[in-house]
């Protein structure tokens, strides 16, 4: 039965996916700062940098970079190559790689002023208001009669109200969406070590920019900061080691992407959340045409939000984690307290599901319904079967039409076969009544095959699989005898039995 497990974790990692929905996004983040000249105590001119500069200056930044940064595979101990290259990437708007670089120069020359000042920029365009602050004080030690230590007397100023603001935010009292969108069964990450992430380099992918990068990862950052730095991670270069995966594609058709900008795939295990995979969308799904920053930082925040285990959608529209992106700007605090929630305290595990939305109204069926579904997700993905088809037993009652309930029960049958009932009868039942639920489902129909013949039973026979419907049927197994007349019928065409097959079928429906 190996070749089976297979497949049921294979359907239950499908099954488990969660996607965000049609985005339009207005952030405001990352302020590209325009490129400023800074004097570097460089004694003698480098022709490198001095090549940089001339680029730079003809506004050919990504070729400077380019340049620089072969340089400096080939001279990595050159500390002046290395903060010009700093200097490019936050011109470029790529802070985090550009505090990257300033963060090495700074190791051999930590009083390097020039490198201290060009990471506190850096670091204040990541939010980083802390670790900017202390930047811009430092510069202003090192640098007394400096004139720009004057100037950043009052940034700093503004930084630190700001900072005091943010911390506020974040610990207000209120409330929180966790029971929305990790139902009853709280699924998260393990956090005593920071959680590894390879990002697949997106060059070449058709509409991919660097800037998307430190979208992605500013969005890292957010989430981190959120919690207090509770959940960290750490990049690696590895992918067989790593524990999330990122991968941008263009591939706008991608039946799980479209009309989605980004998808999140979580698998679980004893420990949680064991692995995630996110993809995202590198052109705009609406317009066929490039992506916004902002807009891709957005859907980051959200698939990555998704990816810690905030499986479903806020019913709010100001939260991230809204299935709508649009007026979020950023992390909302409810977004924070959810997340903490999530990693926090577990009391929150007995949390009921509220009725009603926030102005006291009842929520729409279709809300209640979609929530039944994930309440069967994640049910089902801790191998609690009955309590899963109940929950998507409630979501067709609502819409009958709901194939992804439908669909969702025939996996959960499948599966409690398989996982709970291995060794009886009851095992075929199951596989039936999967079938009967979801009659394109080939892996129950392989299973059910596979059952019978393990007993000595034929399944490829009309013959026999004729006799086991009226077996069924004496036992009153209406549903089991559809399904066998069903099979029966993919073996010889016969008109007698599809008719007997139709009429027990008119018959359930009554
Ligand atoms: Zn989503």
């Amino acid at each position: 039965m190996d070749q089976t497990a297979q497949e049921v974790s294979a359907r239950f990692i499908k099954l488990l996916q969660v996607s965000a929905i049609a985005l339009v996004s207005a952030c405001t983040i990352g302020l590209a700062g325009g490129w400023q000249c800074t004097a570097l105590a460089v004694k003698k001119e480098d022709p490198i940098a001095t090549e940089t500069r001339a680029l730079m200056e003809a506004n050919k930044k990504e070729e400077a970079q380019a340049k620089l940064a072969a340089a400096l595979r080939k001279y990595p101990d050159d500390d002046n190559l290395r903060l010009l290259h700093a200097e490019v990437l936050y011109s470029l708007g790529r802070f985090h790689f550009s505090a990257d670089e300033t963060k090495v120069v700074l190791e051999h020359q930590p009083e390097n002023a020039e490198a201290v000042l060009l990471s506190g920029k850096a670091l204040q365009s990541m939010r980083r208001r802390a670790q900017a602050i202390a930047a811009y004080k430092k510069f202003q030690a090192l640098k007394p009669d400096d004139p720009r230590s004057g100037q950043y007397a009052a940034l700093i100023t503004v930084l630190e109200s700001e900072s005091a603001q943010w911390d506020k935010r974040k610990t207000a009292p209120g409330d929180d969406y966790l029971a929305a969108v990790a139902g009853s069964n709280l699924l998260s990450w393990k956090i005593d070590k920071p959680i590894s992430v390879y990002v697949k380099d997106g060059t070449g992918v058709e509409g991919y920019r660097a800037d998307f990068e430190e979208s992605l990862r500013q969005a890292f950052d957010e989430w981190s900061d959120a919690t207090d730095g509770k959940l960290k991670f750490v990049f690696i270069q590895d992918p067989s080691t790593a524990q999330m995966t990122v991968t941008w594609t263009n591939d706008l058709h991608a039946p799980a992407l479209t009309p989605e900008a980004g998808l999140a795939k979580t698998s679980f295990g004893t420990n949680g959340i064991e692995n995630a995979e996110i993809l995202l969308l590198t052109l705009d799904p609406l317009k066929d045409g490039p992506l916004g920053k902002n807009r891709m930082f957005n859907t980051c925040l959200h698939e990555i939000g998704h990816a810690l285990g905030l499986q479903g959608h806020s019913p709010h529209e100001d939260d991230i984690m809204s299935s709508q992106l649009g007026v979020q700007q950023g992390l909302s605090p409810r977004d924070v307290r959810t997340i903490n929630a999530l990693y926090g305290d577990k009391s929150a595990q007995t949390r009921q599901l509220p009725d009603k939305d926030e102005y006291g109204r009842p929520l729409p069926a279709s809300v209640i319904c979609e929530r039944h579904v994930q309440e069967g997700y994640i049910a089902a993905s801790n191998n609690q079967f009955e309590k899963a088809i109940t929950e998507f037993e409630a979501a067709l009652k609502i819409d009958p039409k709901n194939e992804k309930a439908r669909e969702s029960i025939a996996i959960s049958l499948n599966n409690m076969a398989i996982l709970n009932d291995s060794h009886s009868d009851k095992a075929i039942e199951l596989f039936r009544s999967a079938l009967f639920w979801d009659p394109a489902y080939d892996t129950a129909r392989r299973n059910l095959n596979s059952y019978l013949q393990s007993k000595g039973i034929e399944p490829t026979s009309f013959d026999v699989r004729v006799k086991l419907a009226e077996q069924c049927l004496a036992k009153h197994d209406t549903r089991g005898a559809v399904v066998e007349y069903t099979e029966a019928l993919i073996y010889k065409a016969d008109e007698a039995t599809k008719k007997k097959r139709d009429s027990l079928q008119t018959e359930l429906r009554k």
